[in-house]
């Protein structure tokens, strides 16, 4: 529309470049489904931003809260004046992560940030450099997590020299795995992993793996079971810390509070981010007290680690995901989705996989008959969803992956009307 067209000129001249926009027209509302834009179009929302507004993005409780708590105060920083939304936010953090260990919790502002802080205290506290992540993680943009991230094109490319002591281990990736031969078991593909590790890095030098228990940016991945307890497994009889990035698959999404939960493991540290707050930005590490409580005073924060805006907004949306029972709401979803697309995937060739948990939900597109990756297909199905005004998201490491990450309080004939839309973009696109 010509409001979206002109913000559109004004961003050429005043936003950087280098900063990228998937859907090319201006938000005016938000709620928990719906996109309104400056022109007065309405836009399904399929990813919540990415994977954050999972309460909606102007759930009342949070704008109530939010609005409530800047009447206090905007911040007076918790390194200088405490305050107690923080504490109440780690209490939770505390009680809802997996495992009934002692734990402690310190609030950052973005994924890439808590990822940092956790190599830092893994570092700190083993007194060990080296940090295993994985083929197709995504840990963030700083520095350090550019170096734990495994994409070069657009996230790394001329932007190093990256963070020393970072080594890349197979990932267990179940569809592309058996396409290439490879004993598909999680097992196996833990043993893989482990063996590298051994002969490459040594166990006793590891201070941390860390992995994205279903991987977010890479394509949706999900290991097949078996290979996170065997990491898991092996971190803990070599001292080795075991970090789990939940920043993308926390807060209900994968129809538990923590993905983790799945197949029972208990993460030394946890990150977080994304859905914790509402949409406000926020971020936590929560893990084992004698870890945590191992780094010197002064050691972590942060100017606005933690603001009292983020925390009330964080308290809120807890509580507006404990009373709707979101994690149900996400397997639900998950549920009706994923029946509609395998069905879809028995018409039509191009669908290489479904797979995903909960809300978190993907398909593989590849050249019929093979697992090659089609990843102009896969711009093509995006495309033609936004023109009949469903925001899809694309994903994977070969950019051939359409990724479904709708907020959680999404009423059900909304989700159908827009999986409707994506089965028709499908069906054309792929004719
Ligand atoms: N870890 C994971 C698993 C993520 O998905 C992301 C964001 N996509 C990050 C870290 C980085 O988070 P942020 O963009 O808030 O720095």
């Amino acid at each position: 529309g010509p409001e979206s067209a002109r913000l559109a000129e004004r961003r050429r001249s005043a936003v950087a470049g280098g900063v990228g926009s998937s859907v090319p027209v201006y938000a005016a509302d938000a709620d928990g489904g719906v996109i309104v834009d400056v022109d007065g179009n309405s836009l399904i929302d399929l990813g919540s931003g990415i994977a954050v507004t999972s309460v909606g993005a102007s759930d009342p409780r949070v704008a109530e809260a939010v609005a409530a708590q800047a009447q206090h105060f905007t911040h007076t920083c918790f390194m200088v004046t405490p305050y107690e939304g923080y504490v109440a936010v780690a209490e939770r953090l505390n009680a809802l992560t997996p495992g009934y260990h002692d734990k402690r919790t310190v609030l950052f502002n973005s994924g890439a940030e808590a990822v940092e802080n956790a190599i830092k205290v893994a570092r700190l506290a083993t007194g060990r450099d080296a940090v295993v992540a994985f083929d197709h993680a995504y840990h963030g943009r700083t520095n350090l997590t550019m170096a734990l991230t495994a994409k070069t094109m657009p996230y790394k490319k001329n932007f190093g020299p990256f963070a020393p002591e970072v080594y890349r281990m197979p990932m267990s990736y179940p569809y592309r795995d058996a396409a290439a031969g490879l004993d598909a078991d999680g097992k196996a593909a833990a043993a893989r992993a482990i063996t590298q590790i051994e002969k490459q890095i040594g166990s006793d030098a590891v201070a941390a793996v860390i992995i994205e228990p279903i991987q977010g940016e890479g394509g949706f991945i999900v290991p097949a079971p078996g290979f996170l307890p065997a990491l898991a497994a092996w971190a803990k009889e070599n001292g080795v810390v075991f970090i789990a990035d939940e920043v993308q698959t926390g807060f209900a999404r994968t129809g538990a509070w923590f993905a983790c939960e799945d197949e029972g493991i208990v993460p030394d540290i946890i990150t977080m981010a994304k859905g914790i707050a509402g949409g406000m930005p926020l971020s936590a590490i929560t893990g084992r007290a004698d870890l945590l409580d191992a780094v010197h005073a002064g050691g972590l924060g942060g100017t606005y680690g933690g603001n009292p805006v983020a925390c009330a907004a964080a308290l809120a949306a807890l509580d507006t995901m404990e009373d709707l029972h979101l994690p149900a709401r996400a397997r639900a979803i998950g549920e009706s989705a994923t029946t509609r697309l395998r069905a879809l995937a028995d018409e039509i060739g191009v669908i290489g996989d479904v797979r995903g948990r909960g809300a978190m939900i993907a398909i593989e597109l590849v050249h019929p008959g093979t697992s090659e990756p089609d990843a102009d297909l896969t711009k093509a199905v995006a495309a033609k969803a936004l023109a009949a005004g469903v925001v899809i998201l694309t994903c994977g490491t070969y950019g051939n992956v359409i990724r479904l990450l709708p907020p959680l309080v999404i009423g059900d004939a909304l989700l159908d009307d827009a999986l409707t839309v994506l089965e028709t973009a499908l069906r054309e696109a792929a004719a």
